[in-house]
């Protein structure tokens, strides 16, 4: 819409733009295409849209051929949007982000995260949507300037900080422009910029544990001019010894540690343990067909190896609200390394039923001893 028609539209749905809900409308609509652009949006993707508004962005989203929610606070724009676009592909839910629950999410297969975000919420619904695990595959977002700059700094710079670092541990993060205040009516007190994030893959940095990663970072940051040798005491006793195996400067304050250095640090603080059995490539598992017969005997390694058919089970956990609980795989995994997959799992040995491994295998990783009802076979032609 050109700026003419958004001041007509706000009049007409009798809308006066709010700051407290950041309702500032974008009318350049070659930017507004751009920033769309810069998503690579398919028919195949299912996109969240936080904050339409009058639809800026929408309209280009929809022309993409992908599915859309739009989730809009002010039931006047929601109202406006659902007329404007009488399109079956979007889907507009008048609530407030913050309240949305990412997790229904994970039912779509590629998931992009776009929005001309309401600035005072822009962190909490950040920090909000980035929750591991996250379902989201792509984010395009407009924030304030100064907020994009700390997604994507580099180390030694002004805006570095514990959310870079927060942000950075999951995602590459890219500055691609900088907004002016006269694409927007009202004009905001400020610069935007378009910053897009993508997740990394999970095996891309060393192993960790985020949790003490986190906290050092935290306590790091706390205070910026001071040095870590002494906002660290509590956490490394031996600053020196730390700094040179480190190979960092014994004086460096938090914001001189690369993400790299930061996880060399925890690790270094609280070394991982290595999984305590190795990998059993030489277990023995029967080889079947595809009906199910024993056919012979083989080890792990050449089964896997040779992609032969062999006996396994899975176990789904529900709670009572329907949630099912998953795990995620290790890193040492021989096959799909930290994927998510079922409540628990397991090979059905020579001398066990698919009920005994079944069982076997929920005592044996979740201490569980519960009934179970058999769902289905997969992959299995039983005669
Ligand atoms: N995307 C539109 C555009 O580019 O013209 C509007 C962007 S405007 C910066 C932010 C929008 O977010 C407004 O429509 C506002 O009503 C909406 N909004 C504010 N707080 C919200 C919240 N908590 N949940 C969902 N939408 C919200």
């Amino acid at each position: 819409m050109k700026l003419s028609e958004i001041r007509a539209t706000l009049q007409e749905i009798g809308v006066s733009p709010v700051k407290t809900l950041g309702q500032n409308f974008l009318h350049d609509q070659n930017l507004a295409r751009w920033i769309v652009s810069q998503a690579q949006i398919t028919p195949e993707d299912y996109v969240i849209e936080i904050g339409p508004g009058l639809g800026a962005l929408t309209r280009f989203i929809l022309e993409k051929g992908a599915r859309v929610l739009a989730i809009e606070k002010d039931a006047r724009l929601a109202n406006f949007l659902r007329a404007r676009f009488a399109d079956e592909r979007l889907e507009v839910l008048n609530i407030d982000a913050l309240k949305f629950d990412p997790r229904v999410l994970f039912a779509h297969r590629r998931v992009k995260l776009l929005g001309n975000l309401p600035y005072n919420i822009s962190s909490a619904l950040l920090l909000k949507f980035l929750d591991q695990p996250s379902p989201i595959y792509l984010w395009l977002l407009t924030l304030q300037k100064e907020m994009a700059m700390r997604l994507s700094a580099p180390p030694s710079t002004h805006d570095y900080g514990a959310l870079t670092l927060r942000v950075q541990l999951y995602h590459r993060a890219k500055y691609l422009r900088t907004i002016p205040p006269s694409v927007f009516f009202p004009q905001p007190e400020v610069d935007s910029a378009a910053v897009r994030l993508v997740p990394r893959d999970p095996v891309e940095l060393p192993e960790r544990d985020n949790e003490l990663l986190l906290k050092l970072v935290r306590v790091g940051f706390s205070q910026r001019r001071k040095q870590l040798r002494k906002l660290l005491r509590e956490y490394a006793t031996d600053w020196a010894d730390v700094a040179r195996r480190l190979n960092i400067d014994p004086k460096s304050r938090a914001e001189e540690l690369s993400l790299l250095q930061w996880i060399a640090l925890a690790n270094f603080i609280a070394p991982l343990p290595r999984p305590d059995t190795p990998l059993t490539n030489e277990e023995r598992f029967p080889v079947v067909d595809k009906n199910d017969r024993i056919l012979r005997y083989a080890t792990r390694a050449y089964v896997h190896g040779n992609n032969l058919r062999h006996r396994a089970v899975h176990i789904l956990i529900f709670n009572h609200a329907g949630e099912v609980y998953l795990q995620q795989r290790s890193r040492w995994k021989d096959r799909h390394p930290l994927k998510w997959d079922s409540s628990a799992s397991g090979h059905v040995t020579a001398s066990e039923t698919y009920d005994e491994t079944a069982r076997r295998e929920l005592k044996e990783e979740l201490a569980l001893d519960v009934p179970l009802d058999e769902a289905s076979g997969l992959g299995v032609h039983r005669s």
